[in-house]
């Protein structure tokens, strides 16, 4: 029945959790097939009791909200049937509000719309396939009990088993699951790797929690994981506080449930427990090789280049490290409390010395010292966020003082923000393209892990090399056969892939 729906952990329907929202539901007679979905935007009537969220979501959804009686709304579900629900019925696609939400659905929209790709895609592609939410409890350190939230959602099961990564964070959302799921299921198919999207994660305060506590936290939402993942169902990554350590105590608690080793459950874990080499560099590497290859299409020499980086975790320490290598000039970098510049260019190795010494930024004595977001507006040829969501904004879009952003993190910058670049005429290689290293290379973990035969690290970063440069090439055609700016052009080239496939497929039962 509800194709799109929050599971409990017994992965039962949410029909039957919430049958309210699926109340008088009819079937709707003489639905156009075959209409792109920008006809969306041509249903007249206005919102009859919900939130500008929610009818942003439900007009973008192709779902009418024509005026209704007093104390209702009205309005066709995506799945195809009209809803005729009383006051406080919930708006389909509500499960998955939030800032970052808006932002990818947005982004589909537009790409969709440009596509003119047929309402059932739309409808298909949109909202999350499965997401399940759970409630822990954790034995802490100093005997009380925390309860923890986890999440994840798989957005598309049409191309594969699901991939992508969970986090630690104090603001992870299923909201926030849901979008970064979108943008994996994308990114996959940019590369055209056989996944679709999934993301995850625990909301908590990571720096707050002693080893231990990490180690059963991890363990204990693993477990609660285990009905949804598997090397052939889901199969998680590192992601934002989460590292080969937490990757390990994933795969030892799966495989403890099914009784023998399953390196495959997880990707970016120690190489002895059947990880890869250049797994932890991929990510920052791939946005290095995307780089030289926009720098080469625009004429500017990366070796000349000052480059500014907001985060100096994984990807922007690896991204760091490598420009500096290849003789770029890091003018500025931060981490979360704070970012270090230097217009002569910053000493990496001499960085990487005193965050190990001394855990941050703070103090580091050969250079001015600035906000965590400042770094985004020192003059360089390119900015590359590389810490977390929507740093780059209405706000502060008009003073970036750049020729290119290349967004490592994933979605950085908003759709305003955006906007405003794009009319200062600087371009924004996107996330689905600039950071598919990490799950590129994920990916050839899990094919040696099925396998159970390894490559070497020269044979990964040439392998690595030659999908990211592929992927840069299908953007790029569709950049100039499309008119269109690298963002569209990205999103198309990926939704015409797993929209083709779903069509294919067809339509279960
Ligand atoms: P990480 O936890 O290793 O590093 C994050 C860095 O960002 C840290 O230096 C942290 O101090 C900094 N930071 C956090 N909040 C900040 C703020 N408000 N301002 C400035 N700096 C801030 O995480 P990571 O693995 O490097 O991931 C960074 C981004 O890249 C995330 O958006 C993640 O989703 C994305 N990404 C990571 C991978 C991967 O393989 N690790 C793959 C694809 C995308």
């Amino acid at each position: 029945m509800a194709e799109h729906v929050t599971h409990g952990v017994g992965l039962r329907p949410a029909s039957l959790n919430d049958r309210r929202a699926y109340l008088r539901v009819r079937p709707r007679r003489g639905r156009e097939r075959g209409a792109a979905c920008d006809r969306r935007h041509e249903h007249a009537g206005g919102p009859a009791r919900t939130s500008d969220h929610l009818l942003d979501h439900a007009s973008a959804s192709g779902i009418p909200f024509p005026s209704a009686g007093r104390g209702t709304v009205r309005g066709m579900s995506s799945h195809g049937a009209d809803v005729a629900e009383e006051e406080g019925a919930v708006a389909p696609g509500a499960e998955w509000d939030s800032e970052l939400y808006r932002m990818s659905t947005r982004q589909f929209d537009r790409a969709s719309s440009l596509l003119a790709l047929d309402q059932e895609f739309c409808v298909r592609l949109r909202d999350p396939r499965r997401s399940l939410v759970v409630n822990f409890p954790v034995r802490m350190d100093d005997g009380r009990t925390a309860s923890f939230t986890g999440y994840r959602v798989q957005h598309t099961l049409t191309m594969g088993p699901t991939k992508g990564g969970f986090r630690y964070a104090p603001d992870v959302s299923l909201g926030e699951c849901a979008a970064l799921a979108m943008w994996m299921t994308w990114k996959c198919a940019l590369l055209g790797l056989p996944y679709g999207g999934a993301k995850g994660g625990v909301r908590c305060t990571p720096a707050a929690l002693g080893d231990g506590e990490r180690e059963r936290m991890t363990r204990r939402y693993a477990a609660e994981l285990i009905p949804i993942v598997g090397p052939d169902q889901d199969i998680p990554a590192p992601d934002m506080a989460t590292g080969e350590r937490e990757m390990a105590w994933f795969m030892d608690t799966y495989s403890q449930q099914v009784g023998y080793s399953v390196p495959g459950v997880v990707t970016g874990k120690p190489l002895v427990l059947g990880g890869t080499a250049g797994r932890r560099e991929a990510t920052g590497l791939g946005v290095v090789y995307v780089l030289e290859a926009v720098c080469e299409r625009i004429d500017l020499p990366l070796r000349e280049a000052r480059i500014a980086i907001q985060g100096f975790g994984n990807v922007g320490g690896v991204a760091a490290r490598e420009l500096d290598a290849i003789g770029a000039r890091v003018v500025a970098i931060s981490g979360a409390d704070g970012g270090v510049v230097s217009a002569g260019g910053l000493d990496i190795a001499a960085l990487d010395l005193w965050v190990a010494e001394h855990g941050s930024l703070a103090g580091y004595p050969d250079a001015e010292h600035v906000g965590p977001a400042d770094v985004l507006e020192v003059p360089c040829e390119v900015v590359i966020p590389a810490a977390v969501s929507r740093q780059i904004t209405a706000d502060n879009a008009a003073r970036l003082d750049c020729r290119l952003v290349i967004e490592a993190a994933n979605g950085p910058t908003t759709t305003e923000a955006e906007e405003i670049l794009l009319k200062r005429g600087i371009p924004v290689i996107p996330d689905v393209l600039a950071n598919a290293g990490g799950v590129t290379v994920s990916y050839f973990e899990w094919v040696q892990d099925q396998q159970r035969y390894s490559w070497d690290a020269l044979d990964i970063q040439e392998r690595l090399r030659r999908q990211m440069r592929s992927a840069f090439g299908r953007v790029t055609d569709a950049v100039d056969r499309l008119g269109v700016d690298w963002r569209m052009a990205a999103l198309s080239v990926a939704i015409e892939r797993v929209a083709e496939a779903a069509r294919l497929r067809g339509i279960y039962p």
